[in-house]
């Protein structure tokens, strides 16, 4: 048996883990290469379901800049461990092993030409030649601890276990199967949680705003998003709803209800001297023609229309009222009415505390033989590949060792 959903479960395996998404069945395949007898269990009709639907279907495995900068947690130190034993490096060297063809996308991302499919392919290899069994469509009903290792129920039988690694990941998409699960063990255990949240997820407006941008809806434009320590320079999407694009993703891991968000709407350019330098160069052009060098003309259009400035020849613009013209269309300030929420955040920030939790080993310092790896820990990347590389790395440093 290797990917199956009906076949008997064995009645004990040296590592159990539960969740066959991006941590569990990096983990799986570690183990199993170690010569311990392992099963992988999830509830899903299918594995790596989040991995098949990642980066638009290309999934961007992992970032050439990888460090342990790029990464959310109460304890910003957990992650250096696992990422510095397990690189981007070593999952390229993986990823061209099985002829997988890729590219650079932009600001190291990682993405494979074709599609997906070929990362869960190249996971169910490794498991299959390590001989690590799969099982789909498996409900998990209880878990008790043992004197030495586990005893877990399931819809498909009783599995006793010496090693039990938790791989059920975050809350983000509970229509691909995502639960909370992993954080329930962890309560059963007595372990804490630090309090979780949607993350990389799209910003939605107040319905007034909206009515005032309804041409927008589908407009991108580079901007510099920031909020409290946070700030990124990457590209701005206008939707029905709100915001979305990357720079939006990344500063929504910043964003608690009621702050506001700073975008430098023309990052690069003080808008105020460059406007007195176009003066200087085309007196007779029309404000907004000029501007239509830096964005589209339907954002110009709604730019000036928000701050209520006609569009005239430079030269009937005085020195001073141009600086100010400049100044007001470059920066945006917004209280966003909320975020979409898990329904389509990629990530869950918070999630099992990491400071009851080894992070050589990623093994429970509680409760031997009980591992938590993944999005499930208080471990949350940046967009940009680098959640997939805290789950091959923290999924290989549970896999050296359960
Ligand atoms: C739309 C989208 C796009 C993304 N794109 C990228 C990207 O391009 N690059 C990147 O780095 N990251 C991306 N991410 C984030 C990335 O997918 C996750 O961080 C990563 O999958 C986490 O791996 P994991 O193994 O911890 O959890 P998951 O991959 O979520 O796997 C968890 C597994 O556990 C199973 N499970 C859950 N509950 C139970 C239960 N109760 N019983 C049994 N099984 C259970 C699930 O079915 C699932 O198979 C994206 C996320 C989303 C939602």
């Amino acid at each position: 048996m290797n990917e199956t959903s009906s076949s008997q479960l064995p009645e004990s395996v040296d590592v159990l883990i539960i969740g066959a998404g991006a941590a569990g069945l990096m983990c799986a395949a570690t183990a199993g290469q170690r010569g311990r007898s392992v099963l992988v269990l999830d509830h899903a009709n299918k594995v790596g379901k989040k991995i098949l639907m990642s980066g638009g279907g290309r999934c961007n495995f992992t970032n050439l800049y990888t460090a342990p900068e790029n990464f959310y947690s109460e304890n910003p130190h957990f992650c250096k461990s696992a990422l510095a034993r397990y690189t981007q490096w070593d999952f390229i060297a993986l990823v061209e092993k099985h002829g997988i063809p890729y590219h650079e996308k932009t600001l190291g991302q990682l993405f494979c030409d074709n599609k997906s499919k070929d990362i869960v392919d190249l996971l169910l290899a490794e498991c299959r030649a390590a001989k690590a069994q799969i099982c789909t469509r498996c409900s998990i009903q209880s878990i008790e601890a043992l004197q030495k290792g586990y005893l877990v129920d399931t819809s498909l039988g009783r599995v006793a276990c010496e090693s039990l690694v938790i791989a059920t990941g975050g809350l983000s998409i509970p229509t691909m199967g995502a639960t909370g699960f992993g954080y329930d063990v962890a309560r059963q255990f007595g372990l804490n949680i630090i309090p979780t949240r949607a993350a990389l997820v799209p910003f939605t407006q107040h319905k007034r705003q909206l009515e005032r941008q309804q041409e927008l809806p589908g407009s991108a434009l580079a901007v510099t998003a920031s909020c409290g320590e946070g700030s990124f320079n990457e590209q701005m999407l206008f939707t029905h709803r709100g915001l979305s694009g990357p720079a939006v993703l990344q500063i929504s891991s910043h964003w608690r209800e009621g702050q506001a968000v700073e975008f430098d709407l023309a990052p690069g350019y003080d808008l105020a001297e460059w406007l007195q330098q176009r003066y200087a160069e085309k007196p007779d052009s029309h404000l907004h023609n000029v501007l239509a060098e830096i964005w589209s003309k339907k954002l110009v259009q709604h730019f000036l229309r928000r701050h209520g400035v006609d569009s005239r020849p430079l030269k009937q613009y005085g020195a001073s009222e141009l600086a100010a013209i400049g100044n007001r269309l470059q920066t945006w300030q917004l209280v966003p009415a909320g975020t979409e929420g898990y329904r389509t955040a990629e990530v869950t920030l918070g999630g099992v505390d990491t400071d009851c939790i080894s992070s050589r080993t990623m093994e429970c310092k509680t409760q031997p033989g009980l591992y938590f790896i993944g999005e499930v820990l208080d471990v949350t990347g940046w967009l940009g590949g680098y959640n997939f590389q805290w789950a091959w790395a923290s999924g290989h440093a549970a896999g050296e060792v359960a």
